[in-house]
Formats: structure tokens, sequence, C-alpha cells
């Protein structure tokens, strides 16, 4: 293992890194952060920055000489980058985890490649993909390949005529083209793989999101028990599959006939920000370790939880911009409040959480329902 006062590397400055580094800092590490921007959410609470572009290969290799292993926040740093650090240092995950995770393509075709279960989906790099798309992918959703997130680069299409538009609004980036899945809940699970091929999942969320970005997460998911094992198996099997070693995050979605892979995160995600409470081992404190090539923590939950984001929204009254009522939401008893520390509050932008903890998933749904009237986020 790693001695405490070691400097773990992480790649991506923001809230995930922020987290990162406060759950390293507690194990005695040192963190250094590299990200373009010198004042972001890691970079605040970071041991030190290097301020570079992560394609910056000189700038990558500086950062590599100064820290013993290396993690991602940010899933879009470019393989080359990765696999450069990996020529030095162990990088968790691996580049090529990462690769097959940025890309739509690959991560469907690793799926359906590997026997797990995943909706109907067709590739589209040329407007003849389009047209020879079969009707059961309508009504579809039609997603760009690369840097979607937050339910951006997306449409929603009824027909081939519609989805050729769309993709010409969307200047014929290579996409795929996903049924439209009517689901009857969406979960996420957080899954662990230590360098020695252990592995330790975290119980099972459930998911709901407004305009495309996750709102609440509520955990213990309410699916049955059958389920919720299958889901936690299912992420194991793919952890082992991708010969991961790091923490990722498996999106499902929960249907009448079974589940159905959406997508995977190569990192903490916000959906596992619950674990900081309620879980005897976060995904943060796990993610240190398994850089650190400590022994995996438990993962065993601790009390229910929900967590309700905060969006920039919460600081404005229409278009008057505003102090949201913290005393009103430290004064109930189980919130927990976090921010970000990002100096701008814009619209949709992601500030802040609160993890709602409770003796029953019902006294911590109550507690959530108040954060939201508080802060005046629509139910
Ligand atoms: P990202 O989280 O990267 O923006 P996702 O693929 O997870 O992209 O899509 C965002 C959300 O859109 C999902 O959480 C889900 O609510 C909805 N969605 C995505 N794909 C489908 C699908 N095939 N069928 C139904 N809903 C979907
Ligand atoms: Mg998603």
């Amino acid at each position: 293992m790693l001695p405490p006062g070691s400097w773990l590397g992480c790649l991506g400055g923001g809230q995930l890194g922020r987290m990162f580094v406060h759950a390293a800092q507690a194990m005695g590490y040192k963190v250094l952060v590299l990200d373009p921007d010198a004042s972001g959410p890691a970079a605040q609470a970071a041991d030190d920055i290097v301020v570079a572009a992560y394609d910056d290969m000189q700038a990558v290799a500086a950062f590599g000489k100064r820290v013993a292993a290396v993690t991602t926040e940010f899933e879009n740093v470019p393989a080359a980058t990765l696999e450069a650090l990996a020529a030095v240092i162990p990088t968790r995950p691996a580049a090529e985890a990462v690769r097959i995770a940025q890309d739509r393509r690959r991560e469907k075709r690793f799926f359906s490649d590997h026997g797990l279960p995943v909706g109907p989906f067709a590739v589209i790099e040329r407007a003849e993909d389009l047209r020879a798309a079969p009707p059961t992918l309508f009504p579809g959703i039609l997603k760009t390949a690369t840097l979607g997130y937050d339910g951006k680069g997306q449409q929603r299409v009824t027909s081939v005529e519609q989805a050729l538009l769309a993709w010409m609004s969307m200047k014929q980036a290579p996409c795929v083209l996903e049924a439209l899945i009517p689901f009857e809940r969406e979960i996420s699970v957080l899954v662990a793989r230590g360098a020695d091929g252990n592995t330790a999942v975290w119980p099972v969320q459930e998911n709901q999101h407004v305009g495309g970005i996750l709102d609440l997460t509520i955990v213990p998911a309410r699916i049955d028990g059958t389920r919720l094992a299958e889901a936690q198996d299912l992420a194991r099997r793919l952890v082992s599959a991708l010969d991961y070693v790091g923490v990722l995050c498996v999106e499902m979605f929960v249907t009448a006939d079974g589940l159905l892979l959406n997508e995977i995160a190569p990192r903490p995600h916000n959906s596992g920000h619950y674990t900081i409470e309620a879980c005897v081992t976060s995904q943060f404190a796990q993610q240190a370790r398994i850089l650190a090539e400590a022994p995996l923590g438990d993962t065993s939950l601790v009390q229910p939880a929900v967590m309700v984001n905060l969006l920039g929204d919460v600081w404005f009254d229409a278009a008057t911009p505003m102090q949201p009522a913290w005393p009103e939401v430290l004064a109930l008893p189980g919130a927990h409040l976090h921010l970000y520390g990002k100096a701008e509050a814009r619209r949709a932008r992601k500030m802040g959480h609160v993890t709602c903890t409770g003796a029953t998933l019902d006294s911590a749904l109550a507690t959530a329902q108040r954060v939201k009237q508080i802060l005046r986020i629509a139910a």
C-alpha cells in the first residue's frame, strides 16, 4: 500500500474531484489536481494544482512525475493522456475502460458482445444507417456517441424522417439510435474493483431525472429483492468483463421484462454521493483506497438515504439572484448540505446536493421533500 503522505493525482477539477480530494486527505494522502481551470471545485481543495489542458502532453508528463498513482474524475480525459501516464505510474481506471465509456458505440457493443442485457440500438455514422433503422427503434432516442451528459446531445425521434432531421441538427456526428425503453424505474449500481481483482458493490440506487438531469436518488431502490440482487450481479459481471480497476457506476432501466443496461461512468457518480453519509465506505474513500492499493472498504448501507441535487436554479427567485435558505435546510435533522464552491450559479449547473438520512426510508423521503419545499425545487 502507498504510505499515507504520498501524492495521488486526479485528472479533472469538478465536484467529483473535490470530494475525492477530501476523502484522500482524510486518509493522509496529498492530492495533485490537473485541470485547465485554476479555481474549480477540486483545485480549491487540492494540495496543489497543475493548470493545463488534458492534452498538453508536456504538462501531463510533469504531473505524472509528481504523483505515485493517478485517477480521473472526468470521463472525457483523452485516452492518449491516460496511456502516457500508465507508462510511468498506475492509472486507475485504465485507458481502455475509459475509451469504452467515452463512446456510446463502443459501450453498447461491449454490452452486447459480452451477452449483457441492452435495449435495441443501431450505430449511426451515415444517412444510410438511419434509413436502414428497423421500425423497432421508433420511438427512439438519437444520442451523440461522444461528449453527451445530463441529457445533452440527445433528441427523441418518432420516425426515420424525423431522425434524419435530428441528425442534421447534430451536425451528422456519429450517434447511436436507441429504442425508447418504457421503464418502470431507473436505477444505478456502484461497484469497486481493486488491482487484486477483489470487488465490492454498494446497495442499489433508484434515480429520478428531471429534464435529463439527476434530481433525486433514493436508497435502497424500491424494487423487489430478486431484481436488486440481479442488478448487483450485473454490475459485478461488467466490472470483471472490463478488467476494471477503480469505482464504476452502472446505470440501468428496470422494465417489466427485467433489467437493461443504459450506460456506465468510469468514476464515482452523482447518484453515489449518498454513500458519504449513508454507507460504511463512500465512493470517494473507496477510490482513494484503490489508488493506494489498500484493502477495499465495506460498502454496506448504514441508514436509508435520499439525495436532492442542487442546481443553479435554486439561487434564483424568478430572474432575480438570491441566497437560498440554508439555515432552514441545516435545521432539518438528517440533512447534510454539500456545496461545491462554484463561483457562479447558472441554471441547470450542478452546484451542490443535500443528502437526507433517516432511520427509515420514509423519514428520509419526508426530509427530502422538506428540502425541496424550502429551496422551492419543483416536486
Ligand atoms: P447522459 O446521462 O449521459 O446524459 P443517458 O443515456 O443516461 O445520458 O440519458 C439520460 C436520461 O435520458 C436517462 O437517465 C433516461 O432518463 C433517459 N433515457 C436515455 N436513454 C433512454 C432510452 N433508451 N429509453 C428511455 N429513456 C432513456
Ligand atoms: Mg446517464
